[in-house]
């Protein structure tokens, strides 16, 4: 039985939508709808014990602390990490590849040697790493697509040599889908002694992962993504990794001890963030969190990658649609495509006109569109709430968007 129309009860979205003004919200790669358990858990904090973490003697910044740390022991237990200390709250992906890239840069990690990104990474896990390479004055090196647009595997061995120090990749491409052989990647890296950054802004909802299982070093994702709030993330770093990178939020509740020349700075996890974190998104992300992992992310993969498949097969029976296709290899949760003579923008705007959203452009991913040499695309991204149905409707006025601009 498909219990996946089931979940859309847990999205007070559907619930608080008028019937004759029914959207049909197919962006989930660029934000997903926020969880019902989600927005109670954030809510409870605002209402019912707001107070800063760590700081405190009294109940209610107790009852934040441990709001807090538990949320972290769900992450740790949801990436099947070693211990909740190795997650650091961010305030989301960008976030947390910039503090690595940042610690990075001072040479600690790495020192000498060369950083390798993919052309299908996100500017967030490509542009940190660019400047941190130029910061060092070591090679930032590409791994190619393929003409088709997916990763091109067969230049790994020549692109991570054994003097590369680290390798950015995304784990799920944000434009095509695809669903990166992060083992392939990991296996060469690891032999020429390079650490993996991994990406996993549109993996984490949609795949199971498991840091350990897969040896990855770092790995960084949005709680927006993963039917939490904006504005809270995670970076995840081994141990050992974690102590020996710089911090890069110097503040408050990072340090033991400071005077005018010296600081003794706090141990894991407290080390990477000083501030005031998002406490009300990181217990937001525990929950939301918590209900993927009950729902089960076997399950979930298998939802999105039959829904991915139903788009792929319907949009390549249209004339003059053309897909970022990696039809040979798995892709889950994103189909982007393009429409002969129309512009992305005027197809998005039509389909909005149709009570789809959905997103045109170049979805923050440049490098990608101009070795595909494409100006643009149209990008529909599913969660776990999307449905066949959705699908349908979607094929039904992308046939009637060719029509009208024809
Ligand atoms: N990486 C990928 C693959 C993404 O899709 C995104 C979000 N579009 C990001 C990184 C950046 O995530 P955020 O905006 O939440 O920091």
């Amino acid at each position: 039985m498909n219990r996946f129309p089931d979940l859309r009860k847990a999205f007070p979205f559907f619930g608080r939508q008028k019937e004759e003004e029914e959207r049909i919200y197919l962006d989930s790669a660029g934000t997903s709808l926020s969880l019902g358990c989600s927005i109670d858990a954030m809510e409870a904090y605002l209402n019912d014990y707001r107070a800063n973490i760590h700081s405190g003697g009294y109940r209610s910044s107790m009852k934040a602390t441990e709001a807090y740390e538990a949320a972290r022991r769900e992450v740790a237990r949801f990436i099947d990490a070693a211990e909740p200390a190795e997650l650091i709250f961010t305030a989301g992906t960008t976030d947390a590849v910039n503090m690595a890239a940042n610690g990075w840069s001072r040479g600690r990690l790495g020192k000498g040697k060369a950083i390798v990104a993919t052309q299908a990474e996100h500017h967030s896990n490509f542009l940190p790493w660019r400047r941190a390479a130029q910061e060092l004055g070591v090679p930032f090196r590409i791994i190619p697509v393929t003409e088709e647009g997916g990763i091109d595997y067969s230049k790994i061995e020549e692109i991570i040599t054994p003097d590369c120090g680290l390798v950015a990749v995304t784990a799920l491409s944000n434009v095509s889908g695809e669903v990166v052989d992060l083992e392939s990647v990991i296996a060469r890296a690891k032999a020429c002694g390079a650490l993996v950054f991994v990406d996993g802004a549109q993996a984490a909802a949609r795949i199971p992962l498991s840091v350990r299982r897969l040896d990855i070093d770092f790995l960084a994702f949005s709680g927006h993504k993963c039917y939490g709030t904006t504005g809270c993330g995670i970076l995840y770093g081994k141990r050992k990794l974690l102590e020996k990178l710089p911090p890069f939020r110097l503040g408050g509740g990072m340090v033991r001890w400071v005077d005018e020349k010296e600081a003794a700075y706090a141990s894991l996890p407290a080390l990477h963030e000083g501030g005031t974190p998002d406490i009300g998104g990181a217990v937001a992300l525990g929950s939301a969190l918590h209900f993927l992992r009950e729902t089960g992310m076997e399950a979930i993969y298998r939802h999105e990658c039959m829904l991915t498949k139903a788009c792929t097969d319907a949009l390549a029976a249209l004339a003059g649609v053309q897909i970022i296709d990696v039809a040979s290899r798995p892709h889950c949760g994103v189909v982007s495509f393009r429409i002969e003579g129309v512009h992305p923008h005027d197809a998005v705007t039509f389909l909005d006109s149709k009570g789809i959203e959905l997103r045109g452009g170049l979805h923050c991913a440049h490098p990608l569109h101009t070795a595909l040499h494409w100006s643009g695309s149209i990008r529909a991204s599913f969660g776990i709430y999307s449905t066949e149905e959705e699908v349908e409707t979607l094929t039904r006025e992308i046939k009637n968007c060719i029509r009208f601009f024809r």
